[in-house]
């Protein structure tokens, strides 16, 4: 449901729309402003001109007070879209695309975003459901949405975990599905037999209510939908309620899905199911929308229908060659590679494996290309033991002289091994980010997640 509210703010008046409303949500905790949207700051209690200090503790504050919790759902839904707010806030590229354009400046098509759009930087952000299509997401933009959710339910935006060997072989994906369906036993109008809605006696039937907004110095008086009537105006008396959907018009309905992840396909790629979220009467449903979200590979890593690798070899390869399975493949197959006589391999030298990359997605029998590059393992300490250092030093290239021409003053240095993690250690523009780490397992992102 979305409703047209009119919001004074300052000396503007401005038209706002509400978000889609979960029945669990209270109504209209959000509106939405034009032409400067500061709905993103709303959710984390700043001003728009917080700092990225004051955004970070807002949002730190917040997580602590919205923790998902599977016994209040609201608290999810309440947590992700706060979460969502600060991803965007904390990036200062997109906080600043956010500042001039809203929402929909996120979402336009020259917003820079590399055809990433909102949806996808907040599907993007959170963890597969696991399977069920709970939370549908939709932060709306202001007076002009996304045009695909014109004329129709809302869709659901479901990210799914996928592994890299999952988009090398490919994967058909069976789910468990919930959605609101339009209740087949009243046809959706949440009514029992032929009982009609009366005027809600909360706002007489104008379907909303007046309400007073503290900003600090001064109280702005707003519309918001009226929470008896669901901003309709209407009210079912209790008893000529429709039994099976208690006059929700909607009731929920499981249902089975398969979707196929498709050899080839990128991160972040979007699979549709057209017509899978939820239904509304009179408006045709909502997509469901997974969303691939890759996990990175501890040994693979992709670019387009590329892979790249690490190979490590011994000395004796690296001097003499090798013939043998160098690695194993993403399908599990072992892939054997044999050097050229009389090349030496140099540490982080590269080579390219043709057609051993990535399937091209539609076109599974094409793929890319392997680059592997080469680490040398040197041998231990323990090796030289064992052998005539005296015959190996006569048989290797001579070690090298002192510097030329020679410096004029020379100091003497202790040799200690080092941890190159210590490297700039105590550098005052590091420590912020050593605490966000701290506290939200890096990246800024947050120490919990919605389940
Ligand atoms: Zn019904
Ligand atoms: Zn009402």
């Amino acid at each position: 449901m979305h409703v047209v509210v009119e919001v004074e703010e300052k000396n503007a008046v401005l038209r706002s729309r509400a978000f889609k409303r979960a029945s669990s949500q209270p109504p209209f905790g959000l509106l939405k402003m034009a032409p400067v949207e500061t709905d993103l700051y709303d959710l984390l209690g700043v001003s728009p001109d917080a700092s990225e200090a004051e955004i970070k503790k807002a949002y730190r504050q917040k997580a602590k007070e919205h923790h998902p919790n599977i016994n209040d759902p609201a608290a999810g839904q309440k947590f992700q879209e706060m979460a969502a707010a600060y991803e965007t806030l904390n990036d200062p590229e997109l906080r600043h695309m956010y500042d001039l354009g809203g929402m929909e400046g996120l979402n336009g098509p020259g917003a820079g975003m590399g055809g990433m759009d909102a949806a996808d930087l907040f599907a993007q952000f959170f963890q597969a459901s696991g399977g069920g299509a709970q939370f549908g997401f939709d932060f709306g933009a202001g007076g002009a949405g996304p045009s695909r959710r014109r004329g129709k339910g809302q869709d659901a935006v479901i990210p799914h975990t996928v592994t890299l060997d999952e988009l090398y072989n490919g994967k058909t994906l069976k789910l468990n599905m919930e959605k609101e369906a339009v209740c087949g036993t009243c046809k959706g109008s949440g009514a029992r037999g032929s009982a009609k809605a009366k005027a809600c006696s909360i706002c007489d039937g104008k379907g909303w209510t007046n309400a007073q907004t503290s900003h600090g110095t001064y109280l702005t008086t707003s519309r918001v939908a009226c929470s008896n009537c669901d901003g309709t105006g209407e009210k079912l008396r209790e008893k000529d309620r429709c039994k099976r959907c208690k006059g929700e018009k909607v009731v929920k309905e499981k249902n089975r899905q398969e979707v196929v992840i498709e050899k080839g396909m990128a991160d972040k790629q979007r699979i549709i199911l057209p017509g899978a979220g939820d239904e509304e009467p009179g408006t045709p449903a909502g997509d469901v929308i997974f969303v691939l979200r890759l996990t990175p590979h501890e040994s693979f890593e992709r670019s387009g229908s590329d892979l790249l690798t690490n190979v490590t070899i011994t000395l004796s390869e690296a001097l003499f060659g090798f013939s043998r399975i160098l690695i194993t493949h993403l399908d599990g197959r072992g892939v054997h590679v044999t050097s050229p006589p009389g090349k030496i391999i140099k540490h982080s030298d590269t080579i390219i494996l043709r057609g051993e990359g990535m399937p091209v997605h539609k076109q599974p029998d094409t793929k890319g290309d392997l680059y592997l590059t080469f680490t040398i393992e040197m041998p231990d300490d323990a090796w030289l033991k064992t052998v005539d250092k005296k015959t190996l030093l006569s048989l290797l290239p001579p070690k090298k002289a002192d510097i030329q021409p020679r410096p004029e003053i020379v100091t003497t240095a202790a040799f200690e091994e080092a941890d190159i993690e210590e490297f700039g250690e105590g550098d005052e523009d590091d420590w912020v980010e050593d605490d966000e780490e701290d506290e939200f397992g890096g990246a800024g992102e947050p120490e919990c997640r919605p389940q």
